[in-house]
């Protein structure tokens, strides 16, 4: 960082003391927006930075349900609208333990990039609360949902505000969420929440698309370096929605997926993982360490993470800070080629620095993972137009964005000499789009 790009952040840091995910995400971005700002000093003059790393709005409430006992629970909801420069506010909702309002400041700051990356017109948003759906009844999840709703709908709309899935949060959350919304509002709006179950509006393919675009984003990567995915082996983190439809493209496309995880440990197995073994197991809500039940050859590894296992292509699909610098550079030494963030800044600045030191393709969560909200894009553009897209249709559309998402970065960094770079490119590239915005709306 330049000595006012360290001011701004230690500005930062003072305003929003113990976000410690949000100071990272933020130190990443000033630290490659250097080229930018030497180039354009009107958007210093403008403090467009400050500005932007000021969300525009945050709501934090009670979240009252009871279980199935009968017993009320108290929970904190969130929903953070950083920039609506682009659009309305749009992002995911986390339910998770350990969701806090800077987890929920972070992501949301890390979605203005994305979303602007994808072209479609969206402001950046997010939100979730500290609840654990593990272990809760679906009776438990929809009061949870409903209750959750009950505050959260004097703040969303489709020209407002439009939630959609993230950890803990999927298509059986979203028909509670929007089952909700409709009761109250006495209005069948569909473009407010996306990733819907397809019978009450939602499009094919956002349920795979964030794990389908990843896939794309890395073809694209290695289409750069003269190679494919085909015959080369793979290796996830996550078991999730991410992680289990990356793992399926990978396969359509000829890799050989090796592992993947869950909080407990990870699954091995040499000989590729069995998708529909996989998907059965996740259809039942199982745990991992029921798939050698079913696959005897294969091994699940309590406490462990998937990074020592030799592969091409690495996703870290599960969450923030889970890949360190040691195991970089453990990826690194066993040969690793290309690397994609399936989730949201799942690699460790340290670690980021070991895979662009050792020249291996990166490729930032903001980028690489936007084919989730872009396709939301899509799902919204269909309830608008009262129109349903078939699944071929829908993923070309996914396809073309995922590569033209990659183009952008690309260009861009090779424009501000950082050529290779897709953090930088993906800063860059969002940054300027967003700083355009907001100098053509005025203060
Ligand atoms: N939570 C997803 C993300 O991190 C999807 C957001 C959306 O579809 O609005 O981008």
């Amino acid at each position: 960082m330049t000595p006012d790009t360290a001011r701004i952040h230690d500005e930062i840091v003072r305003r929003n003391p113990a976000e410690p995910e949000f100071h990272q995400a933020v130190a990443e971005v000033l630290g490659s927006l250097e080229p930018v700002l030497a180039r354009h000093a009107h958007l210093r003059e403008l403090r467009l930075l400050e500005r932007l790393c000021e969300p525009e709005r945050q709501v934090m409430f009670r979240v009252v349900w009871t279980d199935d006992h009968g017993v009320p629970r108290l929970n904190r909801g969130y929903r953070v609208g950083f920039s609506s420069a682009l659009g309305p506010y749009k992002g995911g909702l986390r339910f998770h333990p350990s969701v806090t309002l800077g987890t929920v400041k972070f992501l949301a700051f890390e979605q203005i990039f994305k979303n602007a990356l994808t072209g479609l017109g969206l402001g950046a948003g997010k939100g979730g609360a500290d609840f654990d759906p593990a272990g809760r009844s679906d009776g438990e999840v929809m009061r949870f949902c409903q209750a959750y709703m009950t505050e959260l709908y004097r703040h969303i709309g489709p020209h407002t505000d439009i939630p959609a899935g993230d950890i803990g949060v999927g298509t059986r959350e979203l028909g509670y969420l929007f089952g909700q919304y409709k009761r109250i509002t006495n209005r069948f709006d569909a473009g407010t929440l996306t990733g819907k179950a397809h019978t009450i509006g939602g499009s094919h393919v956002r349920t795979e698309a964030t794990g389908y675009g990843v896939t794309y984003f890395l073809e694209a990567m290695l289409a750069t370096r003269g190679d494919t995915l085909d015959g080369k082996t793979a290796v996830l983190s996550g078991s999730g929605n991410v992680a289990t439809h990356a793992a399926a493209k990978l396969h359509d496309l000829g890799a050989t997926v090796l592992a993947c995880s869950d909080s407990t440990g990870t699954l091995h197995d040499p000989s590729g993982l069995r998708l529909d073994v996989l998907h059965e197991i996740k259809t039942a809500r199982r745990k991992l360490d029921a798939y050698p039940e079913l696959v005897p050859h294969a091994r699940f590894l309590p406490g462990t993470t998937p990074w020592d296992i030799p592969c091409d292509i690495a996703v870290p699909a599960a969450t923030q800070n889970e890949l360190d610098e040691s195991d970089a550079i453990a990826l690194t030494k066993n040969g690793l080629r290309a690397l994609a963030e399936g989730a949201n800044m799942p690699c460790t600045p340290a670690a980021i620095d070991v895979f662009r030191d050792a020249g291996i393709a990166f490729a930032p969560g903001k980028a690489a993972n936007a084919g989730g909200v872009a396709t939301s894009a899509l799902e919204m553009r269909q309830n608008a137009s009262r129109e349903r897209w078939d699944f071929p249709t829908t993923d070309q559309h996914l396809a073309t964005i995922m590569r033209e998402i990659h183009d952008t970065c690309l260009t861009t960094a090779d424009e501000h000499d950082r050529p290779g770079d897709y953090t930088a490119g993906a800063n860059i590239a969002g940054f300027l789009t967003v700083a355009d915005a907001m100098t053509t709306l005025g203060i």
